[in-house]
């Protein structure tokens, strides 16, 4: 630790402490100086400062008034350095610009929030690079047919390539986490040959389809959407909501959206 700091759990504080790993991760995200950071609860500044050292532009949002105070004083010298003191989950990302890169060892007990959060601001972002409990990275990259396949994986693979690409043992944090992590890559999908009318739509059937997961398709979304307008989209009726696409989940959401009966 840089300084003698009682770790608070309500804010989710497990600080990186494990040179190799601040080092893969910043290789994977690969900054260079024509980039706009912003990084969600910098914490003691583990990748803040890599980041900054390239001459990248940072915005860091850091809910904690005694980590914010400390990292303002310790970041005088860098003038790409922007701290803010604010809750990330109420922080409007498209106020910095666009083409934000948007990085953070996030707090897990808020992690799936804010995941929902950015993407909401999801015109204003070029990539995210997350870390995340292991269990959340999962069903945030899973792929139908796997047990892990959600509301997550529909909601950010219905705009984002998602990608795992490493795992960290909890030992690497101080105060250590009782799980292991995993840290993601998320990107926008260039060629998307989704289309989803309506967001707020496509959420509700997936929240719907998903609330009991053992049921068909046909039975989840009674009072929804018909087994009639299921079989016209090449939806078996018997089918369990994990084995259904994201392509096949978007054009549910566009039935409701299009009001079909
Ligand atoms: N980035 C640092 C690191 O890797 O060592 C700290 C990571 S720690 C897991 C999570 C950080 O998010 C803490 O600094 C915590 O104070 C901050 N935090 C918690 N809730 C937050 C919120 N709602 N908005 C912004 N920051 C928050």
């Amino acid at each position: 630790m840089i300084f003698a700091y009682k770790a608070k759990k309500h804010l989710g504080q497990n600080f990186l402490n494990d040179e190799i790993v601040v080092q893969k991760i910043i290789e994977s995200i690969n900054p260079s100086s024509n980039d706009i950071f912003v990084e969600i609860g910098p914490g003691m500044g583990a990748i803040t400062l890599p980041i900054a050292n390239t001459q990248a532009k940072l915005h860091g949002i850091e809910l904690d008034q005694d980590l914010y105070s400390y990292l303002n004083k310790a970041t005088e010298i860098y003038s790409n350095i922007n701290l803010y003191h604010k809750d990330a989950l109420s922080f409007k990302l498209s106020e910095l610009g666009k083409d934000l890169r948007i990085v953070g060892n996030l707090p897990y007990n808020i992690s799936t929030p804010l995941l929902f959060h950015v993407l909401k601001e999801k015109q204003c972002i070029r990539d995210l690079h997350f870390m995340l409990q292991k269990e959340v990275a999962d069903r945030l990259c899973a792929s139908p047919g796997n047990k892990k396949f959600g509301r997550l994986s529909i909601m950010f693979g219905a705009y984002m390539k998602t990608r795992h690409l490493f795992d960290i043992p909890s030992s690497s944090f101080k105060p250590s986490p009782k799980v292991t992590s995993s840290f993601v890559s998320i990107k926008p999908k260039l060629d998307n040959e989704i289309i989803v009318k309506n967001n707020e739509h496509l959420d509700l059937v997936v929240k719907k389809g998903f609330s009991q997961r053992r049921k068909t398709i046909k039975n989840a979304l009674k009072g929804m959407i018909s087994e009639d307008i299921l079989t016209k989209h090449e939806i078996d009726p018997s089918q369990r909501p994990e084995d259904i696409s994201i392509l096949k989940w978007s054009k549910l959401s566009n039935v409701v959206t299009n009001n079909e009966e």
